[in-house]
C-alpha cells in the first residue's frame, strides 16, 4: 500500500514537471498572455488555426475532462467566464466563437492539462481541428 502511494505520488510530481502548461503557469516557459485571474490563465496558441486562437487553462493541474470531479469542476465555470470576458473585450461576443476541448489521445489531445481552444475571427466551418 505504502509503495503504491509513493509510486503514484512520484508519478504525479513527474507529470507536473513534464507538463508544458504547468511550466507556462509557473513562468518557466514564456507565453502571450491575454487573460489571467486567480483560477484561470489564457494565452495564444503556438500554432493558431484562426485569427483568434487562445487556450483557456485552469491554474490547477487537471489532466483532462476525465480527471474532473465534484471538488474541482467549479473551474469549468471559471474557464467559461474567462471566455465570456475575452469575447466581450475582442468583439467575439458579436461575431461568435467556438470552444473546443479534445479529451484523450484518440480525440487529438496532445497536452495533458485540461484546456479549451477558443477560436474566432473568421467564419468557422463544421470541422476545425
Ligand atoms: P490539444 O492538441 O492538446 O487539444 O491542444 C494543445 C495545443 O497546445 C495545440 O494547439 C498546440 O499548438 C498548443 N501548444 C503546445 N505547446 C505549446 C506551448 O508551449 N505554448 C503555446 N502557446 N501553445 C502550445
Ligand atoms: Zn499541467
Amino acid at each position: 500500500m505504502l509503495r503504491w502511494l509513493w509510486r503514484s505520488k512520484q508519478k504525479e510530481v513527474l507529470n507536473l514537471d513534464d507538463c508544458v502548461f504547468c511550466r507556462i503557469i509557473k513562468g518557466d516557459l514564456p507565453c502571450r498572455k491575454v487573460y489571467e485571474d486567480e483560477k484561470v490563465l489564457v494565452f495564444e496558441d503556438l500554432h493558431p488555426v484562426a485569427p483568434v486562437h487562445v487556450l483557456i487553462i485552469p491554474k490547477e493541474h487537471i489532466g483532462s475532462v476525465m480527471d474532473l470531479n465534484v471538488k474541482n469542476a467549479q473551474v469549468l465555470a471559471d474557464m467559461h467566464l474567462a471566455a465570456k470576458n475575452i469575447a466581450g473585450k475582442t468583439g467575439l461576443d458579436k461575431e461568435g466563437f467556438r470552444l473546443i476541448n479534445n479529451c484523450g489521445e484518440g480525440a487529438g489531445q496532445t497536452v495533458n492539462h485540461l484546456h479549451y481552444h477558443m477560436l474566432g475571427g473568421r467564419k468557422l466551418g463544421a470541422k476545425i481541428l
